[in-house]
């Protein structure tokens, strides 16, 4: 017999992972995740809610019936067909699952990814757009939004002339600003469009406008939308609904079984109590409007006005930072989106959680600006 290889090194290992590993991967920052535990977690666009108990028990009795030992419906039939209904899908177009609408992202890119093209997006907006625009070896382009976070719609315009972008890809509302755009600038950009255009309307429940009768007019133009922000974030459950031949060719590169038995049926069982969903959806925009508010009663914060489940926050300049470490050591965790250029100097976000979970980020915010006299 002989004896084992023997290990490699911590530099060998190092050297073979520069050797092998794409250049721009190397380069990427990997998608961090806090530990959260512990903390009322108001960082993460997450829904607060959990259902009723006898809910939670019909859903257990419907997982009971189902089959792990066989592959799922690749076609998510079922889900499929009460996705197309709910969402008013136009009737001649198609949809598409995925796992997270990440997945969808990610597959929609792959698609068209080829070295020198690009994928277009404004600036600040949702990160894996530029993420999985790199992974795929595309150059992302982006375009400063205003600075009232209102879209440049000649900038927008001339830069897709410029660069020709494969996607052009525009969150409705808008993450991290939590605004909707202006719909004839939407539409422009649409009409302008080389390639394909995604809105990204994650945020649908909170916002209730969407491009998704428009689908009619454009055969270029896709709707993504997610069950995460709706209360499922577990689950991972994107949709993706656009012209059936595109989707056509997408779905050759998609993985059969993405949407595993679990999930095919949990959807479909939470979907079944829209009413329940749409209660809390209702509570949330209910709870946002009163939090935005409070907060842009104390002194130092602008707080934006939202279309999405967060509030995209600004206190006085250089303060961000020790206003986010003061809030975490009272328990409660948000996101600080600080960077030293651009429009999101000084920023932190807030996701709308329950009412007493509000109330507890609005004290924890309240006195970290008392210590800090960032109010003065
Ligand atoms: C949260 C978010 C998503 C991600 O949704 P998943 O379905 O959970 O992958 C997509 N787009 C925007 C703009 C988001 O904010």
């Amino acid at each position: 017999m002989s004896k084992p290889k023997q290990a490699t090194t911590g530099d060998e290992t190092q050297r073979r992972i520069r050797q092998w590993v794409r250049p721009e991967i190397l380069d990427l920052t990997a998608y961090h995740v806090p530990d959260a535990s512990g903390f009322v977690k108001l960082d993460a666009m997450e829904n607060p809610y959990t259902w009723p108990e006898e809910v939670v028990e019909e859903w257990l009795s419907v997982l009971r019936d189902a089959s792990l030992n066989r592959y799922p419906d690749p076609a998510s039939r079922k889900l499929s067909a009460r996705l197309h209904r709910l969402f008013e899908v136009p009737g001649d177009k198609g949809i598409m699952l995925g796992n997270g609408s990440d997945e969808l992202i990610q597959l929609l890119t792959m698609a068209v990814t080829r070295p020198g093209r690009t994928v277009l997006a404004p600036d600040p907006a949702f990160s894996m757009y530029r993420m999985i625009t790199i992974f795929s070896g595309m150059e992302f382009v982006t375009v400063p939004l205003r600075e009232d976070f209102t879209l440049d719609r000649e900038a927008m315009l001339e830069a897709m002339a410029r660069h020709d972008p494969a996607i052009v890809f525009i969150d409705y509302p808008n993450n991290p600003s939590g605004r909707l755009f202006d719909t004839r600038d939407l539409v422009a950009i649409i009409e302008a469009a080389p390639g394909i255009v995604v809105i990204d309307e994650a945020y649908h429940t909170f916002a209730q406008a969407t491009f998704m009768p428009r689908l009619e007019a454009y055969e270029h133009l896709f709707v993504l939308r997610t069950l995460s922000k709706m209360g499922l974030a577990g689950l991972r459950l994107g949709i993706l609904a656009g012209d059936s031949r595109w989707l056509e060719e997408v779905n050759k590169i998609r993985l059969p079984y993405n949407i595993n038995i679990l999930a095919q049926l949990s959807a479909d069982f939470a979907l079944s109590h829209q009413a329940m969903l749409d209660a809390q959806a209702a509570a949330i925009r209910r709870d946002r409007a009163r939090l935005t508010e409070s907060m842009a009663a104390l002194p130092g914060i602008t707080a934006y006005p939202s279309d999405a489940n967060f509030i995209l926050f600004r206190v006085l300049p250089g303060r961000a930072a020790e206003v986010f470490e003061r809030i975490r050591e009272e328990g409660v965790l948000i996101k600080n989106l600080h960077r030293d250029e651009g429009l999101l100097r000084d920023c932190l976000r807030v996701t709308v959680g329950t009412e007493e979970e509000n109330r507890a980020f609005l004290e924890a915010l309240q006195k970290a600006l008392q210590d800090l006299g960032a109010g003065s």
